[in-house]
């Protein structure tokens, strides 16, 4: 099939496929780097086409934002979100969750409307939900988005800055919004090498002044993981600690380190 047939296709299925029950969730933890524990797990889209099977979302995600669709994806993954949030919570487990907001949806307040009313709903605190806000869009081009953003803080959730050091994630940005984590760009712990982490060493050093909890992200070799952990990063996600996963897989890494834990 032409790659021009696909994406036909698939601008012709998308929107329907937030209905049609298509757009899941896969997991993918957080550690704490001081104790090794999971404490957080980030939630990322995936269409299970009819057709095509699994799509990812660097493939659908572009193409909601430029339909128009990125709200109703974006809304799916809020629920299934927080659900899973109150359901680890219900099951001893005290594990953020943590979803993906593009810049576009902050455009009107409706996402405020849907994250406090899914808040209530669940009884779920709002500190077990952080919102990582991806920049495909650079945020000057979406004035709303500032407003939308101090109100969700007021909600009590955590605001994450994602890929902060990439292209749209400037400095003078981050400083402008009420967030209250930096999610370290997966290149800058990747570029990273013996001395030559300089620019690394500039992203913790910028959230940690302004007190942000740091988490660092694409973390696929040891020796990456050594040197977050020097520089003292709070949370560390990546390839080497694990891949994501399905929820019932995350359920089971979860039951499995609180045994450790009861043994020890
Ligand atoms: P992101 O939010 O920065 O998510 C991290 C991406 O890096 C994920 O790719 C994850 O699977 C991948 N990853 C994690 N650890 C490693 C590692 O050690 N090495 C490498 N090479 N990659 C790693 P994924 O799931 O394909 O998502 C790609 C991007 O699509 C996300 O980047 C995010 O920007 C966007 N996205 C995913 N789900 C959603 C969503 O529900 N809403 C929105 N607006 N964007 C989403
Ligand atoms: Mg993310
Ligand atoms: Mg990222």
């Amino acid at each position: 099939m032409r790659s021009d047939d696909r994406r036909t296709q698939l601008e012709r299925d998308l929107p329907g496929a937030a209905g049609r029950g298509e757009i899941v969730a896969v997991f993918q933890a957080q550690y704490s780097l001081a104790t090794g524990a999971i404490v957080a797990a980030e939630a990322l889209s995936r269409w299970i086409h009819p057709r095509f099977g699994l799509v990812e979302p660097a493939e659908f995600i572009p193409m909601a934002e430029r339909l128009g669709l990125i709200g109703r994806i974006g809304d799916v993954m809020l629920r299934i979100g927080c659900q899973a949030a109150r359901d680890w919570q219900a099951t001893g487990h005290e594990i953020e969750v943590a979803v993906n907001v593009s810049i576009l949806q902050l455009r009107t307040r409706e996402i405020l409307t849907t994250i406090s009313g899914l808040l209530k709903d669940l009884s779920l605190s709002p500190r077990l939900l952080t919102l990582e806000l991806t920049e495909s869009t650079p945020l000057a081009d979406v004035p709303e988005a500032a407003d939308t953003l101090h109100d969700l803080s007021r909600l009590g959730v955590n605001i994450s800055v994602d890929d902060f050091g990439s292209e749209y994630s400037s400095r003078e940005q981050v400083i402008a919004l009420p967030a209250t984590e930096l999610k370290i760009d997966q290149a800058l712990v990747r570029e990273s090498r013996g001395d030559n982490n300089e620019e690394l060493a500039r992203a913790v050093e910028f959230g940690k002044a302004r007190g942000m909890r740091l988490v660092a992200e694409g973390i696929e070799t040891p020796e990456q993981l050594e040197r977050v952990r020097a520089l003292e990063c709070d949370r560390g996600q990546g390839y080497l600690l694990s891949r994501p996963t399905t929820k019932a897989d995350l359920d089971g890494m979860l039951v499995s380190a609180a045994g450790m834990d009861t043994e020890r």
